[in-house]
C-alpha cells in the first residue's frame, strides 16, 4: 500500500504525460516518442491505482488485469492495418460498456452513502456516466459493424427519425428526474434501467441513421464520447485522474470531430441528424451511361511516369487493403533518383480512420517531407504531369463538386483530374465507401491500370 500523497503525485505525473503524448501524437516526427509518454503515464497511473487506491479484492483484480491484458495483446498483435478501425471503434465500446457497469456498481454499492445536496450530484453523475456510456456503447458496436462491412453503409432513414430522437431526449431527462428523486427515497434503479434501454437504443438510432462518407466523423465523436463517460466515472468515484484524462480524450476527440467536418464541409448538427451519404448509389449520374474508361497495362503505366517532371501519389483506402505502401515508397525513390518531383497529397478523410494514409506511409518510411494535406496541393494539380491514384475513390470524385444532389456533394476533394494524366490504381469499377460512381474513371485525361494495387505498382516499379 502507498500514501494517499505519492498516488497524488503519481496522478499529477501520469497526467502531464498524457498532455505530452497529445502533443508528441500531433506531429509525425513526435508521434513515436508521444505514444511512449503515454505508455509510461498509463503505467504510473495503473500502479498508483492498484497500489494506492484498491484496498481489498486483490485476486479478483488479477484475474481482470490478466483476463484483459491478454485479450488486448492478442488483438494487438492479430489486428491487419486495414483494420485498425474497427478496433478503434469496439475499443470505445468497452469504455462504454465500463462506464455503464461502474455507474450500476456505484450506485448498487451498500458502502457508498450521501446525503442531501451530495446525494443529488452524486445521482447526477452516475446517471449521467451511465446515460453517455450507454449510448457511447451501443454506438461503436454499431459503428464496429458498419466499419467492418457487417453492416452496410447505407443510413437508415426511420420515418419522423428527428421526432423520435427528440422524444429519446425528453424521455432521458425525464427519467432523470425519477432518478435523482426515488433515488433519495432509497430506491431509483428502475428509472435508471429504462434510461440505460433509451440510450442504447439512441446509440443504435444515431450511427444506423448515418451514411458512409459521413462516417469519419461518428467514429472521432464516439471517441469523443468515450472520454466524455469516462470524465463522468471519474467524478462518481471521486478519481481526478479519470475526470483529466476522459475530459482529454473527450475535448481532443470533440476537436477532431471539428476537423472532420470541416474537411468534409458539413455541419456537425447535420451529420448527427444522419441520412447524409447514401450507401447504394442511388443518385441519378450512378446508373446513366458515363461514356468509355481506358485501361492501360504496367508498360504504359511506367513509361508515362518515366516521361513526368511532377508527379503526385494520391492514395487512398485500397492501398491500405493492399498493403502497397512499402512498394509506393520504393517507387518513390526510383521516380525521385530520375529527377521527378514526388509529391504525395493526403486527404483528410482518406482511408478509413483519420490520419490513416500517414501511419501507412510513415510506417513504409517515406520522408515527410513529400507528404502534404490536401489544402496544400491542390492548387497545384494544373501543373501536374501525371496523379497516380493508389485504391483512392471517394476523396478524388469530381460528383462532389458537379451534382448538388450527390451524398458527398460539398465535400472537398483532391481535384487531381486537372492535371495533364490521372492513373487510377484499383481492381474493378467498384464503388467506394460512399457508395456513388465516379466519373472521374470515364474524363478522357483518366487512365485504369485494373489489378490489386500492390501487384500493379510491383510491375511497373519492374519496368522502370
Ligand atoms: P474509398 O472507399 O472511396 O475507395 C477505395 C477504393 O479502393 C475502392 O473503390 C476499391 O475499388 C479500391 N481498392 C480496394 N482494395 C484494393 C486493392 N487491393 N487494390 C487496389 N484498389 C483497391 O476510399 P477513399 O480513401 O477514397 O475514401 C475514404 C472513404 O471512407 C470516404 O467516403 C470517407 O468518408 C470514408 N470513411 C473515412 C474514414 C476516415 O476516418 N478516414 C472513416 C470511415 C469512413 P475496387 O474494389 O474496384 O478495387
Amino acid at each position: 500500500m502507498i500514501s494517499a500523497g505519492i498516488v497524488t503525485v503519481s496522478y499529477i505525473a501520469a497526467t502531464i504525460l498524457f498532455i505530452l503524448a497529445l502533443g508528441g501524437l500531433s506531429n509525425q516526427e513526435t508521434a513515436r516518442r508521444g505514444n511512449w509518454y503515454g505508455i509510461v503515464g498509463m503505467a504510473i497511473a495503473l500502479l498508483a491505482t492498484i497500489f494506492g487506491v484498491v484496498t481489498q479484492h486483490y485476486a479478483i483484480l488479477l484475474v481482470a488485469l490478466l483476463i484483459g491484458g491478454s485479450v488486448g495483446i492478442l488483438l494487438a498483435r492479430r489486428v491487419q492495418m486495414t483494420q485498425m478501425p474497427e478496433l478503434v471503434a469496439i475499443l470505445h465500446s468497452l469504455v462504454g460498456l465500463a462506464a455503464v457497469a461502474v455507474g450500476f456498481a456505484n450506485f448498487m454499492d451498500p458502502t457508498v452513502h450521501f446525503e442531501g445536496v451530495e446525494l443529488t450530484i452524486h445521482d447526477i453523475e452516475t446517471y449521467l456516466g451511465i446515460l453517455i456510456g450507454a449510448v457511447t456503447f451501443s454506438g461503436s458496436v454499431i459503428a464496429f459493424g458498419k466499419l467492418s462491412g457487417r453492416i452496410g453503409g447505407k443510413p437508415m432513414l426511420l420515418p419522423g427519425r428527428h421526432w423520435m430522437n427528440l422524444g429519446l431526449l425528453i424521455a432521458a431527462i425525464w427519467f432523470g428526474r425519477e432518478f435523482v428523486i426515488q433515488s433519495a427515497a432509497g430506491d431509483g434503479i428502475t428509472p435508471l434501467i429504462v434510461m440505460t434501454v433509451v440510450a442504447l437504443l439512441f446509440g443504435i438510432h444515431m450511427v444506423m441513421a448515418i451514411g458512409g462518407a459521413d462516417m469519419p466523423v461518428v467514429v472521432s465523436m464516439l471517441n469523443s464520447y468515450s472520454g466524455w463517460a469516462a470524465s463522468a466515472t471519474g467524478f462518481m468515484l471521486n478519481n481526478d485522474l479519470l475526470i483529466v484524462t476522459g475530459a482529454l480524450v473527450g475535448s481532443s476527440g470533440a476537436i477532431l470531430s471539428y476537423i472532420m467536418c470541416r474537411a468534409m464541409n458539413r455541419k456537425f448538427l447535420n451529420v448527427i441528424a444522419g441520412g447524409f451519404g447514401t450507401g447504394g448509389g442511388t443518385v441519378a449520374s450512378s446508373t446513366e451511361e458515363q461514356g468509355e474508361v481506358v485501361a492501360i497495362d504496367a508498360n504504359e503505366a511506367a513509361s508515362m511516369l518515366a516521361g513526368a517532371k511532377q508527379v503526385m501519389i494520391i492514395p487512398g483506402y485500397g492501398m491500405a487493403v493492399a498493403q502497397a505502401q512499402h512498394i509506393v515508397h520504393e517507387l518513390t525513390t526510383a521516380l525521385r533518383a530520375k529527377g521527378i518531383n514526388v509529391r504525395f497529397g493526403i486527404h483528410p478523410v482518406a482511408g478509413r480512420m483519420p490520419g490513416h494514409m500517414n501511419v501507412l506511409l510513415a510506417e513504409a518510411r517515406v520522408p515527410y517531407d513529400i507528404v502534404f494535406e490536401m489544402d496544400e496541393v491542390n492548387d497545384d494539380f494544373p501543373e501536374v504531369d501525371v496523379s497516380i491514384v493508389i485504391g483512392a475513390n471517394d476523396i478524388v470524385n469530381p460528383s462532389a463538386q458537379e451534382e448538388p444532389d450527390s451524398p458527398i456533394a460539398g465535400m472537398p476533394v483532391l481535384e487531381c483530374w486537372k492535371g495533364n494524366t490521372t492513373i487510377v490504381l484499383k481492381r474493378s469499377m467498384a464503388t467506394g465507401y460512399a457508395g456513388v460512381q465516379n466519373p472521374l474513371f470515364f474524363k478522357e485525361n483518366t487512365r485504369m491500370l485494373f489489378g490489386d494495387a500492390k501487384d500493379s505498382l510491383d510491375a511497373v516499379f519492374k519496368v522502370l
